[in-house]
């Protein structure tokens, strides 16, 4: 191995049992799990860019202070990864030092009442319908008439996705493993059967190992020449510091599906928490009806067409779609009328989706795993996610838990080809 900014926990040949690329929530998750279960790992992935605007990627769609977290879902499997992942944070939490889950609750209009109560009942969430006026009266929330809302007590609520990625990094870091801060570029497979290995390098030096997970996000698809089928959908959050009577601490997450402007699938929002601007501020964001593939033109395009990752990072770059901000704003004064927020800004993001809806932890080749495509619920549910990759590559399979079909990766016929590098 000849990387910078490692420990080296090689071999004396220089392999290490496996190579995670991708430091966010997933990727983070699956390094923990490895190197407490023994094995010599080494993540490589770049820290989150302190400059955005010059950064020139990968980026992670985990960058700013809220993601909202619940077991309360319509869907078992989502809501199954959810609780044991919700079930390890304190553990989590206590030895990393760090904290990052803030049960502050949950309101939820769902588009299926009944089905979304009982799947939450049975998975264990505390789930319970709520009054609306008595909802408004406590929170300042008006949902749109006639809905039926629910209410997930603690632990559902948020976590601070930063926090809980610095969390995982310690923890690992204390069980033995290494940390290579760059992005990858190359991905290469030397030898064959048991003496085989994989070599993941960049202009910083390379890491060889006998599995590798690739786990980054919407970005370094292309490492594996040969193209997942994922979407990558761009999406914009809208940041809000608000005026009294919502303030911090008084309001809980909160879903609500249609949203109350039709320009919106749904919208969630994640209440007040502080950014490292010293604002205190909710993040509220949504889907859009019409939400193009980022670098598309106009119709014609094949949905499953991931765009290239320089599209990606001019995205990143800008400050958001102007018609979802608008509607981002039409939502929150819909929804939380008697507090106006004094100051608003703006964060793109990026949404990667499977066919599935499941996020892909699957074989790549004989040793290379993916865990690739969050759907928009991973962050919550990511230690647990982590937990199965790093299951796939040690023991060879998903182990107990889902079927190994729910995770199964869907490949796109068309190969791309691999870089050359940048
Ligand atoms: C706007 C928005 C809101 C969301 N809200 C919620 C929510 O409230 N609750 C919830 O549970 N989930 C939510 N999600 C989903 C959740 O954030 C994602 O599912 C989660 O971030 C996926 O984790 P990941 O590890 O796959 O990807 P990421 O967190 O994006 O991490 C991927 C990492 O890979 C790295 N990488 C990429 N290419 C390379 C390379 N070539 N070499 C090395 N490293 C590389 C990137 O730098 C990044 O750090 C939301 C998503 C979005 C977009």
């Amino acid at each position: 191995m000849t990387a910078a900014r490692t420990d080296n926990p090689a071999d004396r040949t220089g392999v290490v049992d496996v190579v995670v690329v991708g430091r966010g929530l997933i990727g983070s998750a699956a390094v923990r799990h490895l190197a407490e279960s023994g094995r010599r790992v080494v993540a490589v992935g770049p820290d989150e860019p302190t400059d955005w605007a010059s950064w020139t990627g990968p980026f992670s769609s985990h960058g700013d202070q809220g993601r909202i977290t619940r077991i309360a879902d319509a869907d078992p499997i989502k809501a199954d990864a959810a609780r044991r992942s919700i079930e390890r944070y304190a553990e989590l939490e206590r030895r990393s030092g760090i904290s990052f889950h803030h049960p502050c609750g949950l309101v939820v209009v769902p588009l299926d009442f009944d089905r979304w109560l009982a799947t939450s009942l049975a998975a264990g969430a505390e789930a319970a319908e709520v009054d609306p006026a008595e909802l408004a009266a406590t929170t300042g929330i008006t949902v749109p008439a006639g809905a039926r809302v629910g209410r997930d007590g603690p632990p559902a609520g948020m976590i601070n996705p930063r926090d809980l990625v610095r969390a995982q990094n310690v923890v690992a870091r204390l069980a033995g493993a290494s940390i290579v801060a760059e992005a990858a570029t190359t991905l290469t497979s030397h030898g064959t059967g048991r003496d085989g290995v994989v070599e993941v390098g960049g202009p910083w030096g390379s890491v060889r190992a006998r599995r590798a997970v690739v786990a980054t996000g919407s970005f370094g698809h292309h490492l594996l020449g040969r193209r997942l089928d994922v979407v990558r959908r761009p999406r914009t959050v809208l940041l809000a510091e608000l005026d009294e009577p919502a303030g911090p601490g008084t309001l809980p997450s909160l879903i609500v599906a249609p949203g109350p402007d039709d320009r919106l699938e749904s919208i969630y929002w994640v209440p007040p928490v502080p950014y490292p601007d010293g604002r205190t501020l909710l993040k509220i964001g949504g889907s859009l009806t019409s939400n193009p593939v980022v670098g598309a033109d106009a119709a014609g395009l094949d949905p499953h067409d991931p765009a290239t990752d320089r599209e990606l990072v001019e995205w990143f770059h800008g400050s958001g779609d102007p018609t979802e901000i608008e509607a981002l704003h039409q939502s929150l004064a819909a929804m939380l009328p008697g507090a106006p927020p004094r100051w608003t800004s703006t964060v793109p993001c990026v949404y990667t989706g499977t066919p599935s809806g499941y996020p892909a932890i699957d074989w790549f080749d004989e040793r290379v795993a993916v865990a690739i495509g969050g759907n928009g619920w991973s962050a919550k549910s990511s230690d647990e996610l982590g937990r199965l990759a790093a299951a796939l590559v040690t023991d060879g399979d998903l182990g107990q838990g889902p079927d190994q079909t729910v995770f199964a990766a869907s490949w796109a016929t068309a190969d791309v080809s691999r870089p050359t590098g940048g």
